[in-house]
């Protein structure tokens, strides 16, 4: 019977999201692994939660034209998808890159809403963007576009109805451009971003929680496997914030960092990754990684960003982006007796990678879990924006190390309870949709 409802909402999703290949990947690993649930508490499929689940509130889709540094006139197209608010308001960040398309805002909406759920905060799920690539733009042009993006996006968002925020492309300078113009045009000063530099508003650890989360969820993932991180070669793909800041956090509690990539090409640093130098080249000069390796002796630059995973690691932290490696990469980790994967950006292990890690027995931490570092801090930006209140930096640390204890301590204690123990992913999309299907039930048919 469950196994059926879930066939018939898939069924009914193909038909009804045609060429949505990520968003439909997402959602059939969550429906996919939900099925015990649904056995041992049927009450939570009723009134038709699995179709409501899979259906956005809201889905806005919006040109944007700006002038580029010559005055020519540039088009793009902005998203925001509203996916699902009975746990409180939207949140979820705001992608700015080449690649974004409508599917891509749909599935990481959609594995959002559980990612919130994990983190008990009242945060509904929800996630925005453009196929604006700031690459290569100047400041002039990316603040035309943040405004120009805005001047659409403000009329849809506000601090108690959808709070974005910063993911690929948009870091604190975008966050900045995009709060001028909304506060200019809804003339108040209210939370309704997070992200926001620490001296104007934004929360102190909000820049490193993500990757800082990470590592303290992975702890956990080692010391359940016998382990602990002082000494683990570990390899970090990506060198944006999540990556960096991984990186850091890693380094500080004893591993070393051995690989870095970007999207054109890896480093390999056996002496371990320099974090200084690696920062001042990606975040301040938003430089190429190839640089590392030409102001770092010993590092090796290497062409093509998936070969990092043929670097010999105990630990791999996937940090860059959807469906990053794929079943060769994980069969290389497994063959240089990589002994955990734990997930920093979305989706960044496709269902076969996935598989492999399964059958060779390592411990596999799914991003909707490991990553939630991120937007739990988020949630402590606008708590100190509303009570117009700033806490220390050791403050919001412990408090993202406390969420990110109780999020691995949900997902084990859901993967027992549901009957498979030690499977992270069914215990995550299990402790996160209990709580939304709770909330959809006691809230009516909308
Ligand atoms: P950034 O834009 O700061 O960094 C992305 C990094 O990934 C860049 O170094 C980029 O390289 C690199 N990259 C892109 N594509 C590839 C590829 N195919 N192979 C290797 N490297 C690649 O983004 P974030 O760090 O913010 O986000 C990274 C991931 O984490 C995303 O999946 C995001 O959704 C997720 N995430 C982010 C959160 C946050 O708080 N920022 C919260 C939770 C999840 P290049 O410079 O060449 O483009």
């Amino acid at each position: 019977m469950s196994q059926s409802m879930v066939q018939d909402a898939l069924a009914g999703l193909v038909e009804r999201n045609p060429g949505h290949i990520e968003f439909l990947q997402a959602a059939q690993e969550v429906l996919g692994s939900i099925v015990p649930v649904l056995v041992k508490r049927p009450e939570l499929a009723r009134d038709g939660i699995l179709e409501r689940l899979i259906e956005p509130d809201r889905q806005v889709i919006f040109r944007v034209g700006w002038f580029d540094d010559t005055g020519a006139i540039r088009v793009n197209r902005g998203f925001r998808v509203q996916f699902n608010n009975a746990l409180g308001p939207y949140k979820g960040g705001l992608r700015f890159h080449s690649s974004v398309r409508l599917d891509t805002i749909k599935f990481l909406g959609f594995e959002q809403i559980f990612k919130n759920a994990l983190t008990e905060l009242p945060m509904g799920g929800a996630k925005g963007g453009s196929d604006f690539d700031p690459h290569g733009k100047s400041d002039g042009e990316v603040m035309r576009f943040c405004q120009s993006f805005m001047t659409e996006l403000w009329r849809y968002i506000g601090a108690d109805t959808d709070v974005p925020a910063g993911d690929i492309g948009v870091g604190e300078r975008e966050i900045g451009y995009l709060f001028g113009q909304y506060k200019r045009l809804a003339n108040v000063h209210t939370g309704v971003l997070t992200g926001k530099a620490p001296h104007w508003g934004g929360s102190l650890v909000r820049k490193e929680a993500t990757g800082y989360g990470l590592v303290y969820f992975a702890a956990r993932m080692l010391a359940a496997a016998g382990l602990e991180w002082d000494g683990l070669d570990t390899v970090i793909s990506g060198s944006g914030n999540v990556a960096l800041y991984a990186a850091d956090k890693a380094e500080s509690v004893g591993a070393r960092v051995v690989a870095m990539s970007d999207s054109h090409g890896y480093v390999y640093d056996p002496q371990g990754i320099d974090f200084h130098l690696m920062r001042r080249i990606k975040e301040d000069r938003r430089d190429r990684i190839q640089a590392y390796a030409g102001e770092r002796s010993g590092a090796e630059y290497h062409e093509g960003a998936e070969g990092i995973w043929t670097v010999p690691c105990t630990v791999a932290l996937p940090c860059a982006t959807e469906n990053e490696m794929d079943e060769a990469g994980a069969r290389a980790l497994v063959a240089s007796g990589c002994r955990l994967v734990a997930e920093g950006a979305n989706m960044p292990c496709t269902p076969e990678a996935i598989r492999v890690l399964h059958e060779n027995g390592i411990p596999f931490g799914p991003g909707k879990a490991a990553n939630a570092g991120g937007v739990a801090t988020s949630l402590l930006e606008m708590a100190q924006n509303s009570q117009r209140i700033h806490w220390t930096f050791d403050e919001v640390n412990s408090r993202l190390y406390g969420i990110m204890n109780r999020i691995y301590d949900q997902c084990r204690e859901a993967a027992e309870h549901f009957g498979k123990p030690g499977d992270l992913i069914l215990g995550a999309n299990a402790a996160g949709f209990v709580r939304v299907a709770r909330a959809m039930l006691a809230q009516g048919v909308v």
